[in-house]
């Protein structure tokens, strides 16, 4: 209780970014702080929206799932998955779009990153609309892979996110307005 006070604590909320009206949820204080740090990994550990034997990997979402998801992999014995943005990877590579705001985004992995049937837990740093951890999982499965988990950092309050996620089992440390 004491920890997860402390985590939250080092949160660091900036308005005005990206752009006006928005209040943009920094996660990279605990990074840098070395007990914040291992309270973070921790916890999201004891949060995991399913077993650990019922994963084979841990897929992340760039960037911030890259911060966080190989060192819990790592601690769980899994391997791990990056999902690109666009245009960063040699081919051959499978994509997928999604709407934002204003026009549309993709990501993408490597055509061999994910083996048939491989059970994957995805994770990023925050949740917001849900589109970007949609279109991360819609692609895993284009790849031949079953999303069984999601587990965030934090996730924004009064927008659907989780609720986009189709019952897939979820889970987030911090509920942030
Ligand atoms: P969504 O697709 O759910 O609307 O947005 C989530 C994605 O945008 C995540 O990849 C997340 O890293 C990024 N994002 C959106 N808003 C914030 C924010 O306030 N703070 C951080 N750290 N990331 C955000």
């Amino acid at each position: 209780q004491e920890d997860a006070a402390y985590m939250v604590s080092l949160i660091r909320s900036v308005p005005g970014f990206p752009k006006e009206g928005i209040i943009f949820r920094d996660f990279m204080p605990v990074l840098a702080d070395p007990r914040g740090l291992k309270i973070l990994l921790k916890a999201l550990e004891e949060a995991l929206p399913v077993a650990p034997d019922e994963f084979d990997a841990i897929a992340g979402l760039e960037s911030r799932g890259f911060l966080f998801g190989p060192s819990l992999a790592a601690h769980l014995g899994k391997g791990f998955i990056a999902i690109r943005k666009a245009g960063k990877l040699p081919p051959e590579t499978i994509g997928e779009s999604y709407d934002l705001e204003y026009g549309t985004a993709s990501v993408e992995i490597e055509t061999e990153a994910v083996a048939h049937g491989e059970r994957v837990l995805i994770v990023d740093d925050l949740i917001a609309t849900g589109g970007t951890a949609k279109a991360g999982a819609d692609l895993i499965e284009k790849a031949g892979g079953t999303v069984v988990g999601f587990s965030f950092v934090m996730r924004l309050e009064g927008l659907d996110g989780i609720d986009k996620l189709g019952g897939v089992p979820t889970s987030s440390l911090v509920s942030m307005p």
